[in-house]
């Protein structure tokens, strides 16, 4: 497997060179070191790491050192085209060779980058997957292949060649052809989606069950999760984005297109500098919605799930989900977008009863076999019992991917105790795990518990006791009207009254039912039945509810403020924040290279994160350079950046 020839370019000390000259980094992080060794000496890799975890680097450093020693071009296959003229913009700031073939550029424009790589001027060729598989493109390849001059095939967003991904996409099947034509090119495949099932997939559908395992822990420390129960989910959000972040970049994520242009529209109603991204919306404002938000500062995009993999932007500062996403490992995928930046970022949830109802009626009527079907209830029952746990949240989640909180990763091969062949824990079997983070709503305000057994039960046997009485099922409201003992029209139209049931949970709030019954559908002792207006059955589980031998434990609702914060008086803008303290000076040149830096971003037609991160700028201001040398070391200016920038860097602070 390991070819000695490349191991001169493998060593730690080339490598690590190559960290600290092209990319400015003082330090690999986490299993990065092991990642870009075992890659560069020819080994095959599967590469798991939560999104911000580094995930570039691992091919990066690679290509370039098997470059060096006479390799050859790296293939990034990548399904994100729109991203792709960033991603080589950012090689290209750093000083290495790269381009990109997709549908973007005109026939000269990839004729151009053909001819380059024929002449070994590209160490990284970034494309998407439905090119790599066409006949003109895998010609191309043969060429550099006979002429032993393809050095590496990385694979990023693996996962989509999994149907149990949340992000598949048939084309990546076809990726097939890298390893049985050119086999013996050493291969990569990079994900941030790590539940067992997707990733035997990956391994199975790539052949790459001889490559090595690298697993990351999956914990996101700077991340603050929340779930909080649905209200007015907009107005809560707004009162969420006021409070907590004004004048930051955030995603808000909704279940539909309709839902998105709405909830956009009133976000920019009140202020807020909103966009609406969705499929439907036309490439082109898609396209510059996409570029404004990586573009400019402050920008919260409203989305489908349709936007945001691949989206590098580090300071995401808040991830919202208005809706309940379909499954943890979606959830995570997203939430995963704040904070790559490592600075604190919060991911926020409003979660209802509709939702579970609304998620559990697509699995129903979704067109898929039984078995599949089976499988997403599975996995929806897990994120439900994320939504309703009173313990800790980031301790539930990195549990779901296999990992004990506090512990790190798990051994690389499947979770112990994960989740079984069809995928995904039932919900309420998912350990309680007893550990607190600090750093989640859960541990940061335990909430009150309260037992809702007896109100369960009373719920129970009223879906019952309609069910023996009329032959009938009926929905949430109307059963919770009975148990409350309300005499409403349609209770009375129906001699509901009479029914044993009627009233025996009058001391029940409504609010607390509905907690209760959320829960119940949740765990799935109550199913709802979609072809039939949303009416309630019992179940298999309903029986153990019934007898007293599942106990439901419920948070209490703690009512959401809904005074709104003042607004600030005085200049409109947003204080500007830097990520280390600063004093006024500092802050000064703070201000200044911000602004220089947002008009070579525009002059380049690139995000101002890939001139420079705010962490460098910061770390700029602070030393207040007078000389190159000062300039030496500080993280995030490589040997390229120095050249270009470092006389402007100077003038700006004051330094020339
Ligand atoms: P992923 O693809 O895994 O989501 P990226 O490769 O985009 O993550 O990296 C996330 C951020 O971390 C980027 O801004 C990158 O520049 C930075 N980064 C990666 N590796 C290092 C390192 N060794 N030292 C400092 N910063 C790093
Ligand atoms: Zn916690």
């Amino acid at each position: 497997m390991i070819a000695n020839e490349y191991s001169s370019a493998a060593q730690p000390s080339t490598l690590h060179t190559i960290l600290q000259e092209v990319f400015g980094y003082p330090q690999f992080r986490g299993p990065q070191q092991a990642i870009v060794e075992h890659v560069t000496q020819g080994g095959d890799a599967l590469v798991l790491m939560p999104t911000g975890g580094g995930k570039s680097l691992c091919y990066q450093i690679p290509a370039i050192a098997r470059q060096r020693a006479g390799h050859g071009v790296t293939l990034v296959v990548s399904p994100l085209i729109a991203l792709m003229h960033d991603q080589v913009g950012a090689l290209h700031e750093a000083g290495v060779s790269a381009a990109f073939l997709n549908s973007t550029l005109t026939g000269d424009e990839a004729a151009n980058v053909e001819q380059r790589l024929l002449r070994g001027d590209i160490t990284l060729l970034y494309a998407a997957p439905e090119r790599v598989t066409n006949g003109r493109f895998l010609s191309l390849l043969d060429t550099l292949h006979t002429r032993s001059q393809l050095a590496l095939f990385a694979i990023d967003e693996a996962h989509c060649v999994s149907q149990w991904g949340h992000d598949f996409r048939p084309e990546y099947r076809a990726l097939t052809v890298l390893h049985e034509r050119y086999a013996g090119v050493p291969r990569m495949a990079l994900t941030a989606t790590a539940d067992a099932l997707t990733r035997e997939d990956i391994l199975e559908r790539l052949q790459l069950q001889d490559a090595r395992a690298f697993v990351s822990s999956f914990d996101r420390p700077n991340i603050r999760y929340t779930i909080v129960e649905k209200r007015e989910a907009v107005q809560q959000l707004l009162r969420f984005i006021e409070r907590e972040h004004e004048g930051d970049a955030g995603i808000v994520y909704c279940q539909s297109r309709k839902r998105v242009e709405e909830v956009a529209e009133t976000l920019v109603q009140a202020g807020v500098y909103a966009l609406p991204y969705h499929a439907g919306l036309d490439s082109r404002m898609r396209q510059d919605h996409q570029n404004r938000f990586l573009r400019e500062e402050g920008v919260v995009m409203v989305a489908t799930i349709a936007f945001g993999m691949g989206i590098d932007k580090p300071d995401v500062r808040f991830v919202a989900h208005l809706d309940m996403p379909k499954n943890i490992e979606g959830y995570y995928q997203e939430t995963g977008r704040a904070g790559r930046d490592g600075l604190p970022a919060y991911a926020w949830m409003a979660y209802g009863l509709q939702d579970v109802v609304n998620q559990r009626r697509m699995i129903d009527e979704s067109p898929a076999g039984e078995e599949f079907k089976q499988a997403l209830r599975g996995k929806l029952d897990a994120l439900l019992a994320l939504a309703e746990a009173t313990d800790c949240r980031r301790a539930r989640l990195l549990a779901y991917f296999g990992e004990s909180y506090g512990d790190g990763p798990p051994a690389a091969g499947p979770p112990p105790g994960g989740h079984g062949p069809l995928g995904g824990q039932r919900g309420h079997e998912v350990p309680s795990v007893g550990a607190t983070c600090g750093n989640c709503d859960n541990c940061l305000n335990p909430p009150d518990i309260w037992d809702g057994t007896d109100a369960a039960r009373k719920l129970l046997s009223t879906i019952y006791r309609i069910q023996q009485s009329s032959g009938m099922a009926f929905g949430a409201g109307h059963v919770m009207d009975i148990v409350r003992g309300k005499t409403t029209d349609k209770v009375t139209q129906h001699g509901h009254t009479a029914l044993s049931t009627f009233g025996i949970g009058a001391d029940f709030s409504e609010i607390q039912l509905r907690g209760v019954l959320r829960q119940l559908i949740a765990t799935g002792a109550v199913a709802v039945d979609a072809q039939a207006f949303n009416t309630l059955r019992l179940t298999e589980q309903s029986r153990a509810v019934l007898r007293g031998e599942v106990k439901v434990a419920l948070r209490e609702s703690v009512s959401t403020p809904t005074s709104r914060k003042t607004k600030k008086t005085g200049a409109g803008a947003a204080a500007i924040k830097a990520p280390i303290a600063l004093d006024s000076a500092g802050l000064a040149r703070y201000c200044a290279l911000k602004a220089w830096r947002s008009e070579v971003a525009r002059e380049h037609n690139l995000p101002a994160y890939v001139i420079f991160h705010d962490a460098t700028l910061a770390a700029i201001a602070k030393r207040a350079p007078q000389s190159l040398d000062d300039l030496q070391g500080i993280s995030g200016i490589g040997a390229k950046k120095l050249e270009a920038y470092a006389d402007e860097v100077l003038r700006v602070v004051g330094a020339l």
